[in-house]
C-alpha cells in the first residue's frame, strides 16, 4: 500500500475530504507532519480520529517560537495514543537567510533541542533541510544515535550519502517529478530501495501534472507513478518497500489491520 510520508492535513481546507480522494485513490496511510505549537492541536486530533493517519510533533525551522517546552508536553499528552510516531519537522533552512548567522544560530538551538529530545525519547526524527549542507550534516553527526528521514529531499548526493551512511531514509515529494529536477531524480536513483520514501508534503508542492495547484495526499500516487518508471520498479513492489521502509522506520506506528 502507498503511504503519504509527509504530508500537513490541518493545512487543507477540508482534510477529511481530501483523506476520502486519497483512500478512494489507493493511498493506504498518512504522516501528519506538525509545525508549530499553534497546528499541533490538530495535528494530533486528526491522527486520533483517523485510524490511518500519525502524527509528529516538532518545530519547523522557519517557525520563531523560542519556548519550546509545548513540544514535551504534547508528547506525554499524546503518548499513550500511540498515534504519535515521530518528531519533526525540525531542521535547517537557511535559503531566507543565508548571511544571518544570527538567525542560523537560532535555528541550530532548536534543531539541537528536538534532537537532544528524540534521543533521550527515542523517536526517529522528520528532518527539514535546505541550503544547509554542512551544518546540518555536522549536527546530524552529533546525534548519531537518532535515525529519521530527510523529507522532500532536494539536496547533494555529498548530504544523501552522509545521511543514509547515519541510517536515515530519503523522501521524495512532488519536486522529483518537476522538469528541472534532474538533480533530485539522480539522487533518487542511487537511494538504496529500502531506505527510500514518498510524499506530497501537501498543501504544497502538487507534482506533474498538477503542478502549481493545491497539493493534497492523493497525489502521492503521482509521484510514485512517476518514481516507479523513473525507477524501473514494479509499481507493485514500490508501494511494498516504501510501506515496509516507512514501519521499520517509524516503529510505534502499527500495521493498520
Ligand atoms: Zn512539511
Amino acid at each position: 500500500m502507498l503511504i503519504d510520508s509527509h504530508c500537513h492535513l490541518n493545512f487543507l481546507d477540508s482534510p477529511n475530504i481530501a483523506l476520502a480522494a486519497a483512500r478512494m485513490g489507493g493511498v493506504g496511510g498518512f504522516l501528519c507532519v506538525g509545525v508549530d505549537k499553534d497546528g499541533i492541536d490538530d495535528v494530533c486530533a486528526l491522527a486520533q480520529d483517523n485510524m490511518d493517519v500519525w502524527a509528529s510533533i516538532g518545530q519547523h525551522p522557519n517557525t520563531t517560537e523560542k519556548d519550546l517546552s509545548w513540544i514535551s508536553e504534547r508528547i506525554a499528552k499524546f503518548e499513550s495514543s500511540s498515534k504519535v510516531i515521530a518528531l519533526g519537522e525540525m531542521g535547517l533552512d537557511y535559503s531566507q537567510c543565508s548571511d544571518d548567522r544570527e538567525e542560523q544560530l537560532r535555528q541550530i538551538s532548536c534543531f539541537e533541542y528536538q534532537l537532544a529530545l528524540a534521543e533521550n525519547l527515542k523517536y526517529p526524527v522528520i528532518i527539514h533541510t535546505r541550503d544547509a549542507e554542512e551544518d546540518t550534516a555536522s549536527i546530524l553527526e552529533n546525534f548519531s544515535s537518532v535515525r529519521g528521514v530527510m523529507h522532500c529531499f532536494t539536496e547533494s548526493w555529498a548530504l544523501a550519502e552522509k545521511a543514509l551512511n547515519l541510517g536515515y531514509y530519503i523522501s521524495m515529494s512532488g519536486i522529483v517529478t518537476f522538469k528541472n529536477a534532474g538533480l533530485v531524480r539522480e539522487v533518487a536513483s542511487r537511494v538504496p530501495k529500502d531506505r527510500l520514501l514518498v510524499e506530497t508534503d501537501s498543501p504544497w508542492l502538487a507534482p506533474v501534472p498538477y503542478r502549481g495547484k493545491l497539493n493534497q495526499p492523493l497525489f502521492v500516487t503521482e509521484t510514485a507513478k512517476f518514481l516507479a518508471n523513473y525507477l524501473d520498479w514494479e509499481m507493485s513492489d514500490f508501494e511494498l518497500k516504501t510501506e515496509q521502509n516507512f514501519f521499520r522506520l517509524f516503529t510505534k506506528a502499527k500495521a493498520i489491520p
